[in-house]
């Protein structure tokens, strides 16, 4: 997720309470324009296809004019492409390329949610954000989960979608699954969804395994990379999910401030906190369940792990010392 303008928050806020859980699309006029031919591509693959009149008046229902072009059905979810320029072709890619990651992410969960809703949506991002340098956005929450990019770029490459989509399915399904965290949340004026940095961390940490798992670590790694943060090196390989998620914490370390008004300020950024949940999911061959159980009540980390959180992060920043000076 990335920080939206405030006004979009509480429209979408708004949106999302009154009507996102459950279901998302109201039935409007129909669209004018006769459908267009099936994409065939997608017509030979084991998918369910629609073209789908109704406009995406409840997401965004301060833009009504936001036509939905067609909807996928899959064993994994729903997919809702709004954008009538892609070619039925690289539907086809998102479409292969989706599946690859929304599975990985069901997987991670151990359970599928075949209610997941998936949209993939063309905006005018001028109206919406301060930064005028972001291409795509998204967010994710309680089984919906949207990416979205902007009208004025190129329709974002089928890796990047597809990555992003991963991760705010990761937040979409934290809900759906109960898999919260009492780790603290950042103040204000950061009160919304982005406020949950073990649930950013735990999403980050996901695309890393993912990437690794698809041979795509190093692209997870450099978009990461050139984000957040002006590039001026990046390792030409990275090899490992560690690797990868050690040197974006220790140069989200040198770069973000904190907020040492919180306990474990450290840890409030994506990738600190990526990087100390990898730890611990590293840690003595603890793996999946030590950290979803830990993830859920950060107090049971001296039993489980034989420190308490203190000690952790401080085993945990030791460790990056060492792996720094080993660079
Ligand atoms: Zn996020």
């Amino acid at each position: 997720m990335k920080p939206f303008k405030q006004s979009f928050v509480l429209i979408l806020m708004l949106s999302i309470t009154l009507n996102l859980v459950g279901c998302t699309a109201t039935p409007s006029a129909p669209n004018s324009n006769p459908p267009p031919s099936l994409p065939t591509e997608l017509e030979e693959k084991d998918y369910d296809i629609q073209y789908f009149t109704d406009r995406i008046d409840v997401l965004y229902e301060y833009e009504p004019e936001t036509a939905v072009a067609f909807v996928v059905t899959t064993e994994q979810g729903t997919y809702h492409f709004s954008d009538n320029e892609i070619p039925v072709e690289t539907v086809s890619e998102y479409m292969d390329a989706f599946e690859e990651g929304i599975k990985f992410a069901n997987e991670w969960f151990g359970q599928s949610y075949d209610a997941l809703k998936l949209y993939f949506i063309q905006r005018d991002f001028a109206m919406l954000y301060d930064n005028t340098e972001m291409t795509i956005s998204g967010s994710g929450v309680d089984g919906v989960a949207w990416i979205e990019y902007d009208d004025s770029a190129e329709t974002p490459p089928v890796f990047l979608a597809s990555h992003v989509l991963m991760h705010e399915t990761i937040h979409a399904l934290c809900d759906v699954h109960s898999e919260t965290t009492n780790f603290p949340k950042r103040p204000e004026p950061y009160p919304f969804f982005w406020s949950d940095l073990f649930e950013e961390g735990l999403s980050t940490m996901i695309e890393h395994l993912y990437g690794y798992h698809s041979g795509k670590l190093h692209d997870v790694y450099v978009y990461h990379y050139t984000s957040g943060y002006d590039s001026s090196e990046l390792l030409d390989e990275v090899n490992s999910v560690a690797e990868a998620l050690d040197h974006l914490a220790l140069k989200s370390i040198k770069v973000d401030e904190f907020y040492d008004e919180l306990p474990y300020d450290i840890l409030q950024s994506y990738y600190t906190s990526a990087s100390f949940l990898y730890y611990l999911y590293e840690h003595d061959g603890g793996g999946k369940e030590n950290l979803r159980r830990v993830y859920a009540d950060i107090d049971l980390m001296e039993e489980i792990y034989g420190k308490d959180m203190e000690g952790m992060i401080e085993e945990w920043l030791k460790y990056l010392e060492q792996y720094e000076v080993a660079k």
